[in-house]
């Protein structure tokens, strides 16, 4: 959270910046690893979520393991402390380069997308002398609820293999002596906050697990994915994820079998809610209707309201009252680049800072150079204090 000492300290940067609040990431990420281990469940940290050298050492020095998207991902993870055997390695399109880098790591698992992939990883583990442990990341078929650009586990979208290509599955397996397979990965989407989501995934792997195994292949490990949401609307008053819930449905609706794991990988319900964009009001403009704070971010620094229609609370921290009512915009010239319609918070004036709150997932990872704007630096609770 964003106390007086924090705000009156950011005077000395030139904004905007990402502030991370290192207490709430590491109370979150303690909240993590305490739940899961009572349920016997292994977190993988989603890097792609947020891959800054601080966060991810925060992580890894919590105990989670990583779950990566790239290869680049890989070196990055493992110089942060996570242990290379403990490496979820994810993604439909890893190249023969991100393979190779994977298997010299010696990452614990390749999850695995299309029968083409197969072919490719066994080929270059037989090429080096070694075996690549794998699951297969199965379409399950499940609407996640949630925005239809981050829902991945429906039949129509590009990710994981589906049932009715089980055949082909099972007959490339048994060919590919380079591989050695593990079990199964889901993914439904991101930003799920209906534990029934969970519960309904638990079900579909019993089915899938059921397959596999009356084809001879043992599953012993079970992946579930990422997806867990965060409270995008209250993100001061309900920061922490519902970690107890998901554990919960996994654990009523997932009974294991002896020498199974399960394991999660979350992203956004790790680092969302430590992130914090500060802003400074460039100028306030006043239409014949409508007023509007322009801010000194825009869509370059977060692009999910213009993505996804994300909606991230604002708040103006300079001034408290009265209450108006504006829009929040951003910096870029298209209309897509707004924050905040419509909305009622303190009267905004030039130089004042705001806060666009849970921006610690998916935010600084998509910053870019659009109109050669400077990225935003990162600025760390742990060294204002
Ligand atoms: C993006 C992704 C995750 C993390 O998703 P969150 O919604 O951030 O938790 C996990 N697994 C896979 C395969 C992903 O693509």
């Amino acid at each position: 959270m964003i106390n007086q000492s924090a705000l009156q300290s950011f005077d000395r940067f030139e904004t905007p910046f990402f502030y991370y609040d290192m207490d709430v990431l590491r109370s979150t990420v303690d909240k993590f690893a305490s739940t899961l281990g009572k349920f016997g469940i292994t977190a993988h940290y989603a890097v792609k979520a947020n891959s800054n050298d601080r966060i991810l050492k925060t992580i890894s020095g919590a105990g989670l393991q990583a779950e990566c998207a790239t290869g680049n991902e890989i070196t990055l993870a493992i110089a942060n402390g996570f242990d290379a055997g403990g490496i979820f390695f994810d993604g439909v399109a890893k190249t023969d380069k991100e393979i190779v880098t994977a298997l010299k790591a010696g990452v614990e698992i390749f999850n695995c997308e299309s029968i083409q992939e197969l072919e490719v990883i066994d080929a270059l583990a037989g090429g080096m002398g070694v075996k690549a442990a794998i699951a297969i990341r199965v379409n399950p078929d499940v609407d996640a609820h949630t925005h239809k650009y981050i829902t991945t586990g429906t039949e129509e979208d590009k990710f994981g293999i589906s049932s009715w290509a089980f055949d082909q599955l099972f007959a490339t397996l048994s060919r590919c002596r380079n591989l050695d397979f593990r079990g199964i990965h889901m993914h439904a989407g991101s930003q799920i906050t209906d534990m029934g989501v969970y519960a309904q995934l638990a079900s579909r792997v019993l089915e899938f697990e059921k397959v596999f195994e009356e084809h001879g292949f043992k599953v012993s490990l079970i992946n579930l994915g990422g997806g867990l949401g965060v409270d995008y609307g209250d993100p001061l008053g309900n920061w922490m994820p519902d970690i107890e819930g998901l554990a919960g449905a996994i654990a009523k609706n997932l009974p294991l079998k002896p020498g199974q794991s399960v394991h999660i990988e979350p992203g956004r319900a790790i680092v969302a809610q430590c992130g914090h964009i500060i802003s400074r009001v460039v100028y306030v403009k006043s239409g014949l209707k409508k007023k509007f704070a322009i801010l000194d971010c825009g869509m370059h620094t977060l692009i999910r309201p213009a993505l996804y229609q994300a909606k991230h609370l604002v708040e103006n921290l300079s001034c408290r009252e009265p209450l108006e009512k504006y829009d929040v915009v951003g910096c870029v010239c298209e209309s897509s680049d707004t924050f905040a319609k419509d909305f009622e918070g303190g009267a905004p004036h030039r130089g004042d800072f705001f806060a666009i709150h849970s921006a610690g997932a998916y935010g600084q990872v998509m910053n870019m150079r659009y109109l050669q704007r400077d990225l935003a630096p990162a600025v760390y609770s742990d060294d204002i204090k």
